[in-house]
């Protein structure tokens, strides 16, 4: 299969390169020069424009910033591809946009989905992502054998945009678990426990979760957690903030009463304007500590 691979930046450089290394003929485009000459360096074939790369290619994958970015390069490469062309979006984006982008392929006579991911540069590497598909029954069945390529899980959400709307409730709960658990921390130090002493009573009673098992926010209990390796991230609080502003967007569009998401999104935003963006999401726990 011969695929077109637009967006190769954190994520969508190596998700590529897996796809060459599993014997995919893949032409790549981005618009920044470094960006295509590592993809170059991996064996994609360079493209210079987006409407080159999807010039006889089956399937489409683009990996991009926003909805903004995917609905503009649709826009441009829709006409150049061959009709009945497969587009996969696997950007995290909003749900009416994934939706648009869908309709406007199909308009123009292709085939459309949604497919974000989770599981960061580091799952992207690995191709150990878990993608969240939203698609009809067939177009899911053509895309699995590749995004089983870049990932390790594959789930099928529901029709368009609901891997968008899987992607953006789970990240919700993420945002909203990490700060709790952060509080937790924080109001722990003010009562005199020690970080480890509520981490072995957390980790194994019921207030047990991915951000203290795995991505714990204090240096000490998780070795691995990016807290000690100074908040590197990771996932980014820039990242954070954008997923849970893209939830917040839902949240208010179906009038659902989701206070905690709001709240995340709030504290999440407030805090990658500033230094924080570039850390790890983790670190909002140390913004916690100083307003404390
Ligand atoms: P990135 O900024 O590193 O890469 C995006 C790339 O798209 C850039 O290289 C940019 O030059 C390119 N681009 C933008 N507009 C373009 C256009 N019109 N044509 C061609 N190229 C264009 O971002 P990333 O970290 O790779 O993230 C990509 C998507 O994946 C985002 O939607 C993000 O939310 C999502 N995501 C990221 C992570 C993560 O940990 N980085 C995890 C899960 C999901």
């Amino acid at each position: 299969m011969t695929i077109a691979f637009i967006g190769l930046g954190n994520m969508g450089g190596p998700m590529a390169a897996n796809l060459v290394k599993a014997g995919y003929e893949v032409t790549g485009f981005d618009l920044v020069p470094e960006a295509l000459e590592r993809a170059g360096e991996n064996g994609v074939r360079l493209a210079r424009s987006a409407p080159e790369a999807v010039e006889g290619a089956e399937t489409v994958v683009t990996m991009l910033p926003s909805g903004r970015h995917v609905l503009g390069c649709y826009d441009q490469v829709l006409g150049a591809a061959a009709p009945g062309t497969l587009f996969a979006d696997c950007s995290t984006i909003d749900v009416a946009d994934a939706r648009a982008a869908g309709q406007a392929a199909v308009s123009a006579g292709h085939r459309a989905l949604d497919a974000p991911v989770s599981g960061g540069v580091a799952g992207a590497t690995a191709a150990t992502l878990t993608f969240m598909v939203g698609a009809g029954e067939d177009d899911f069945a053509a895309v699995s054998p590749l995004l089983s390529v870049m990932g390790r899980r594959v789930v099928h959400c529901g029709g368009p945009g609901a891997g968008q709307a899987a992607k953006i409730c789970n990240n919700m709960v993420l945002g909203a678990s990490m700060i709790a658990v952060s509080e937790a921390f924080v109001l722990g130090e003010s009562l005199g426990l020690s970080h480890q002493a509520l981490f072995d009573v957390v980790s194994t009673a019921s207030g047990q979760c991915w951000a203290l098992t795995s991505n714990c926010p204090v240096p000490g209990p998780v070795p691995a957690s990016p807290a000690n390796r100074d908040y590197q991230p990771g996932f980014a609080a820039a990242l954070m903030a954008k997923d849970l502003g893209l939830a917040a967007e839902a949240i208010r569009a179906g009038g659902v009463a989701a206070e905690l998401g709001l709240r995340a999104a709030e504290i999440y935003a407030a805090f990658a304007e500033g230094p924080g963006a570039g850390q790890d999401f983790s670190a909002i726990v140390n913004a916690i500590r100083e307003k404390s």
